[in-house]
């Protein structure tokens, strides 16, 4: 259907996006006229021409028709990047249920003032004799940020501050002494913010030679985008079978045309070691965001891309926005990680708008990861993405780990009470003994809350949804899905057991149990706790990698982004803590984790061995981990959605309400299921896993439907509602697609 107006937006280089203005579309133009698409209309008293982008379409005046001015014409420039990036936010609006303004905050930067500023360089005063000693001294002395920066020095004599504080990781604190001593000097200039960027060391070029199942999957890319055709293609490679190497010769080949290239990294895996891989081949084509950022720098990132002096972007989701006019390749690395999915509003996930934004730009998508989504892989499975599988790790002399899996419920019963079965005891006392690393990995995604057998294993379980219930307050169990309500037993349903409870140990509990049964072994820890300050978490796996202590234990964080040599032995402790969370998910998300950390022992030809400590050992998410197997998990995992009617064999809509009047949010949620209940399968209103916060109630609405088009037609109706009775006025809501 043809729209009467357009929404516009004039300036749009403005300190904010700028608030659109209503147009009338000529009747000739009404075909030509979609989102983004670059238009001149009169503007202001004197109705001199401007230009402006089309942000929006209707059929409803905002004011007075008469007073509606007429666009005037096409612009050119229509297909600038800022038109794609507009049609890509017109896109997630449908998509993902959001406003336009949303949206176009999300994939338009706010522009910040520049302020002039001070430039610093750090410049060598050292011959190369003396580079070289000093390298050595500090080596020797583990001043681990002080090497980098002096072996940076034998490439280039000036290095810039901002270089090495965010890439070298240097503090000011270590670069003092320096200065003191004669090693170097700090030269000061002005500078506007974002002209002038680091010059780094000289790209080395292609470093290792692909092996066979990697030049094939380059091969496949290569013919396919040579040809023109462009297709989104899943790396499906064991950990350490050389994805990142297969990235950079896809990103080297699109270069080589003039073309830019988006690489997703999640925030977690952008280490220093990983974004000094990308540096050392390809130099300062690459601009890096991350959360350490101002948002001046970010800026400043944006600009660079803008003018074309970088050509790579790196970073978490928000990378995806880069404003490249001539973008040929956008990678997904890591693709199943949940950090993908934004959790504000819009609520978009990253593969499914770098599909959008490939699609507007002609550009090829590539995901990689060792266990794919399973999105994803039933795509690969229908032929809609190319499978590139690499089945074998890169490192000659490299192969998987010996896995087992130790029963905690048989070790409680041969009267084994420690937190480590025998197995792993045994394994921890001999690594220790020869001097090799070990990891104990602590699963304890969604630990909190739910309740558990310790004599049977058994989480307590909603008799409709499959998913665990949830502890409230101190006896009460909820299913988050459905609703359903019971008090907390005093007996475990499947065994009878007194032995039911909230699961609890931490890793700062199992520290405490590490130390005490291992006296002499030097711990490290690294969660949410010992992390928080600034560079914590790089400070950490620095120190475990240059084998400062003998046993590194964390969560999740610690099977991310680094290679220790030295680690021979991980011990994976309570790996089914996470198969019971309230979510359809759980399964994946176990198999994830747990294939994940395995991967992390006997990385550099050393055999490595990992103990899975479970009370679920029968479970197909567990034994699939085990066997290294992700085929054998995803086929039972795609039949348990299958049956259940889970995503990805459909589609599943959440909308969110949010009321402080108790009373006011039931109606409402329940007045909007029984009319959604019209046309889809609905599951709710249920509370929120948080259900008051701030004294805001929270509610969901899960709704299964075919296709996501039908996210669109919810919000229609939901307005419609809304819209009817004031009630609705203090109720907010959200939509979220998965
Ligand atoms: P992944 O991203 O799949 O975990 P990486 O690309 O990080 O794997 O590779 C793992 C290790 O193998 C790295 O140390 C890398 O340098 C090395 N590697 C990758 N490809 C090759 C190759 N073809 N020959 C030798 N070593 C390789
Ligand atoms: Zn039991
Ligand atoms: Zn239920």
């Amino acid at each position: 259907m043809a729209y009467q107006y357009a929404d516009i937006i004039i300036d749009i280089s403005h300190e904010k996006v700028d608030r659109p203005f209503q147009y009338r579309i000529p009747a000739q133009l009404a075909e030509e006229i979609t989102a983004g698409t670059c238009v001149t209309v009169p503007f202001g008293k004197g109705n001199s021409l401007r230009t402006g982008y089309v942000v929006g379409m209707g059929n409803t005046a905002e004011y007075d028709p008469s007073r509606i001015k007429e666009i005037a014409g096409i612009a050119p420039g229509s297909m600038s990047v800022q038109s794609q990036l507009i049609r890509l936010a017109w896109w997630m609006r449908e998509r993902y249920g959001a406003t336009m303004n949303q949206t176009l905050k999300t994939v338009l930067p706010v522009k910040e003032k520049i302020k002039p500023r001070e430039k610093k360089t750090l410049h060598c005063l050292l011959n190369q004799e003396e580079l070289e000693a000093a390298i050595l001294a500090a080596q020797k002395r583990h001043y681990k940020a002080r090497v980098r920066l002096l072996e940076a020095f034998r490439d280039n004599l000036d290095i810039p501050m901002e270089f090495a504080r965010r890439e070298l990781d240097l503090t000011l604190a270590a670069i003092r002494p320096m200065e003191e001593r004669g090693q170097l000097s700090v030269k000061v200039s002005r500078e506007e913010r974002g002209l002038n960027h680091a010059k780094l060391p000289r790209p080395a070029g292609q470093t290792v030679h692909l092996n066979e199942e990697q030049q094939a999957a380059v091969d496949r890319f290569c013919e396919d985008y040579e040809t023109g055709k462009r297709e989104t293609y899943l790396i499906h490679g064991v950990t350490g079978s050389g994805k990142t190497e297969v990235y950079m010769e896809l990103m080297a080949r699109v270069l080589r045309d003039g073309k830019q290239v988006i690489l997703l990294i999640p925030e977690i895996s952008l280490t220093y070691q990983t974004v000094m891989r990308f540096y050392r081949r390809f130099g300062d084509q690459i601009a890096i965001l991350n959360s350490r950022l101002s948002a001046g720098e970010r800026y400043d990132q944006w600009e660079r891309a803008a003018r074309g002096e970088v050509s790579v972007m790196i970073g978490p989701r928000s990378a995806l926005f880069a404003p490249f006019s001539n973008l040929g390749l956008i990678l997904i690395d890591e693709e199943h990680e949940g950090a993908y999915k934004s959790e504000t509003m819009p609520r978009y996930h990253a593969r499914e708008v770098a599909a959008e934004r490939a699609r507007l730009s002609g550009a090829s998508l590539v995901l990689g990861s060792a266990t794919p989504s399973l999105e994803s892989y039933l795509r690969a499975q229908n032929g809609e993405y190319v499978l590139l599988p690499l089945h074998h790790r890169a490192v000659a002399g490299s192969i998987l780990p010996k896995v087992q899996i130790a029963d905690m419920r048989a070790e409680m019963q041969a009267g084994n009470k420690s937190v480590f079965s025998r197995s792993l005891d045994a394994m921890l006392t001999e690594r220790l003994a020869r001097g090799e690393q070990a990891m104990l990995f602590m699963n304890r995604r969604g630990y909190s809350n739910f309740v558990s057998c310790r004599s049977c294993g058994k989480a307590v379980t909603c008799p409709h949804c499959d998913v665990s219930l949830t502890l409230h307050g101190k006896n009460r169990l909820v299913c988050h899905y459905c609703g359903y309500t019971i008090p907390l037993m005093k007996q475990c349903p499947s065994c009878g057991s007194p032995y039911i409870a909230g699961f609890g140990a931490g890793t700062q509990k199992m520290e405490e149990f590490t130390k005490i049964r291992f006296p002499d072994a030097r711990i490290l820890r690294m969660d949410a706790d010992t992390t928080a300050k600034k560079g914590g978490h790089e400070a950490i796996l620095e120190a475990f990698a240059n084998r400062e202590a003998d046993i590194l234990i964390g969560t999740q964080m610690i099977v991310k982004g680094h290679d220790f040599p030295g680690v021979t032995l991980v011990g994976i402790l309570a790996a089914d803590l996470s198969l019971n969370t309230p979510d359809y998910r759980s399964a994946e998300r176990t198999f994830q984790l747990l294939t994940q950390a395995a991967g992390r022992a006997g990385r550099a030809g050393k055999p490595g061995d990992v103990v899975i400590q479970t009370y679920r050992p029968e479970h197909y998410a567990v034994q699939a981990a085990a066997a290294q197997n992700y085929e054998l998990f995803y086929s039972h995992e795609i039949n348990y959605r299958r049956l259940l009617h889970y995503p990805p064999v459909c589609q599943m809509a959440a909308v969110y309400f949010a009321c402080g009047d108790e009373a006011v949010l039931d109606e409402c949620a329940e007045m909007a299921a029984r009319r959604l209940r019209e046309s889809a399968e609905c599951i709710g209103p249920v509370p929120a896993p948080v259900y008051k916060v701030n004294d805001i109630y929270r509610k969901i609405l899960y709704i299964k439907c075919e296709k996501c088009a039908i996210l669109d037609q919810i919000r229609g109706q939901i307005e419609t509602l809304a819209a009817a009775d004031t009630k609705w006025q203090a109720v907010q809501i959200q939509y979220d697609i998965s």
